[in-house]
């Protein structure tokens, strides 16, 4: 206990920083594993030491494992911080750093390796009667196969990579002269990002919110459920916006998920924190797979619990309790994240790189900006385009989405596009506004998941009345002791 004094973060960007900020609060010192084009950044100036560990392509830097491994050793780390993204999910870096002596702030390799096939995470899942997606996982990966499964199931399908993530590997059939393609190119994207060919088939949930668990398996063995976040604003599969907790989820489901979601971790004896994500249909939820990492929307969770979860994570490699009461855990008011890319919209989207002249985030209460550039620093085109993630808590629902749309509006970014219109947009959009969005929001009101050049007239002004009327308030899933009262 208490062996970790110094800790090498294998990773960049937003996530970096905000690691070395919980090392800071905890007075552990940090080595920043950075590839070359990351030397004019935040999260190195910050970080107490660095080691570079190679050129731009991920591959020679932040994926290579041997590489992480000997520049963390070298700068005498005890620990290694993998973040999210990169080699976070990657069980043979977790069991590198087992052999190096050093720590792995995360699961076991076991554990990674169990969830990390989302196949092998069905059948867990399944063993403890929770509910999966109906579909087919079975071994004979055979086209012939595959297309009479699809058949079988009912058209629409999802076929998905078994070793997928990041939205990559997912093809929706929604009809069988589409299937053969679907197929062949989700396998073609499964072996070159995945390393792994290996498909799977599940029935399309249409109408279906993303809600996912943070659970936290503690040094003790005790696993924590840490409430939900609604993820279901997404972007080809990506997530957008992410809010704790989820908007009009009853009470008798979030407490059945939650008993479900920790089922699931204490069967693999999980440790640490990760995100159990279902999918809830009517009155109906379904396992969709399990995240083995701290998860980019934890700012949300850790809003409206008031913990803080990158502590709580080395804590708990470092073999030392949590700093929470398990009973005590209970949200308060509603937080909303923004993530905020630099795009460009009249370009479909594509990230819209180069200098960032000037950067203002508006500080004020219940506002968090979570950053990994300051002025001067460039948005390059080897990583992924989030410049920051936009944070803020209120005591409901609607004065949270008043306060994110006050706060964008603020936010002052001067070289690069950003999806800040969008984001406004959808802040705007009445279905947004009363919690009744699914998974296929943005596919059904953006067309090729862009704003429109000019917003539906009617969008402010339904947002408007929402926000305005205690009826609104009545909405929130947390209702403040303030319904009804005006704030301006
Ligand atoms: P990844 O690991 O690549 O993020 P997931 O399995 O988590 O992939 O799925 C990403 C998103 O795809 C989900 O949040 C959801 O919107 C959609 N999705 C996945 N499976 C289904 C399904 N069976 N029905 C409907 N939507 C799905």
């Amino acid at each position: 206990m208490g062996k970790i004094r110094k800790l090498a973060i294998a990773n960049r960007g937003e996530v970096a920083v905000r690691i070395i900020r919980a090392c800071q609060d905890m007075g552990i010192e940090t080595v920043l594993l950075h590839s070359d084009v990351d030397a004019e950044t935040l999260a190195y100036r910050l970080a107490d030491e660095r080691m570079a560990i190679g050129p731009a392509p991920v591959g020679e830097s932040y994926l290579n494992i041997a590489r992480n491994i000997d520049a963390a050793k070298a700068a005498g780390a005890d620990a290694i911080h993998p973040g999210f993204g990169f080699l976070s999910e990657n069980d043979d870096f977790a069991e590198a750093c087992e052999k190096a002596r050093m720590i792995f702030v995360g699961p076991s390799p076991e554990s990674i390796r169990l969830f990390g096939d989302k196949i092998s995470a069905k059948k867990l899942v399944e063993s403890v009667r929770v509910p999966i997606v109906p579909g087919y996982n079975g071994d004979d990966q055979n086209e012939s196969r595959l297309l009479a499964e699809i058949e079988r199931i009912g058209l629409p399908c999802i076929v998905k990579a078994a070793g997928g993530g990041g939205g990559r590997g997912l093809r929706v059939v929604r009809d069988m002269a589409g299937a053969k393609e679907a197929i062949e190119s989700a396998r073609r994207e499964a072996k070159s990002a995945f390393n792994s060919e290996k498909l799977f088939v599940e029935k399309y949930l249409d109408r279906a919110k993303h809600i996912e668990f943070q659970i936290f398996g503690d040094s003790s063995g005790r696993v924590h459920s840490l409430f939900e976040r609604e993820c279901s604003v997404q972007r080809r599969h990506q997530k957008i916006i992410e809010e704790a907790t989820a908007a009009r989820l009853p009470e008798p489901l979030r407490e059945k998920m939650a008993k479900a979601a920790v089922l699931i971790a204490s069967e693999a004896k999980y440790r640490g924190a990760g995100t159990i994500e279902f999918l809830v249909q009517g009155e109906d939820f379904y396992f969709m797979e399990m995240n083995t990492r701290l998860q980019v929307e934890h700012p949300v969770t850790e809003e409206v619990l008031g913990l803080d979860l990158v502590k709580a994570q080395i804590l708990t490699a470092d073999g030392s309790a949590v700093l929470w009461a398990g009973e005590e855990l209970k949200p308060r008011g509603h937080a909303i994240e923004c993530r905020i890319y630099a795009e460009d919209p009249d370009r479909g989207g594509v990230p819209s790189t180069g200098m960032l002249h000037y950067l203002s985030w508006p500080h004020g209460p219940g506002r968090r900006f979570e950053f990994g550039f300051e002025s001067g620093d460039a948005v390059t085109p080897y990583y992924d385009p989030m410049i920051a993630k936009v944070i803020v808590w209120d005591e409901n629902r609607p004065r949270a989405i008043r306060k994110m749309r006050e706060t964008l509006s603020e936010c002052v970014i001067f070289g690069v596009k950003t999806n800040i219109p969008f984001l406004q947009t959808i802040l705007r959009h009445s279905e947004f506004v009363d919690g009744t969005m699914t998974t296929q929001f943005i596919e059904k009101h953006f067309k090729n998941g862009m704003p429109p050049r000019e917003s539906p007239e009617d969008i402010e002004t339904v947002a408007e009345m929402l926000l305005k009327s205690p009826a609104a308030e009545e909405a929130s899933s947390h209702p403040s002791p303030w319904a009804g009262v005006r704030e301006r």
